[in-house]
């Protein structure tokens, strides 16, 4: 069971003009991705929050995080340290001001008056997750034959001709050696 740290902003709801600062840890060794993968955690900094009330009803949430994910190349597979820097900002209504659905952060709502920062930090690094991760614009990958990781040595295997002609014979040839 994930550790919750739940803040309630009722209060910078209400007075205008309030400002609340809160640091806190990430306390996990793993982050889990959206995919149902978990990926360790090579550093992180403290969660910075800054919470400002801009009017009635109405908060500002800035902050900072800072986390290195270890996750695998896409081509080779070998752990590849991935710094992510989050900066955020980002404005909360109130139940009372909140309209329809469509007015709501379409990724991150406020449970009540509660801020679930962990939550909240975990769709951050979501959506900042690079989409490619390579452990070098160069790698080679793994043979798909083989299994070779071509960075390391060479292998013997015939490579993928891009031929037309050749891609159905070598599908067929993949098919069976995957059985
Ligand atoms: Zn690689
Ligand atoms: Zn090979």
């Amino acid at each position: 069971m994930r550790e919750l740290k739940r803040i309630n902003l009722t209060e910078e709801f209400l007075s205008e003009g309030r400002v609340r600062f809160e640091k806190s840890e990430y306390p996990f060794e793993e982050y889990s991705g959206a995919d149902g993968l978990s990926y360790p955690i090579s550093s992180k900094s403290d969660i910075e929050l800054k919470i400002s009330n801009v009017k009635k009803g109405q908060i500002l949430l800035e902050g900072s995080f800072k986390i290195t994910l270890l996750m695998p190349c896409d081509r080779c597979l070998k752990d590849v340290e991935v710094p992510i820097d989050l900066e955020f900002q980002k404005e909360f209504l109130d139940e009372e001001h909140q309209g329809s659905m469509d007015d709501k952060d379409e990724f991150y709502a406020l449970e009540g008056s509660d801020l679930n920062v962990f939550d909240f930090i975990d769709q951050e690094i979501l959506l900042n997750l690079p989409s490619k991760i390579l452990c070098s614009d160069e790698c080679k990958g793994i043979c798909p034959i083989c299994g070779t990781d071509r960075n390391l040595n060479e292998c013997n295997c015939d490579s993928f001709v891009p031929d037309p002609r050749m891609a159905g014979i070598m599908d067929i040839f993949m098919a069976n050696k995957e059985v």
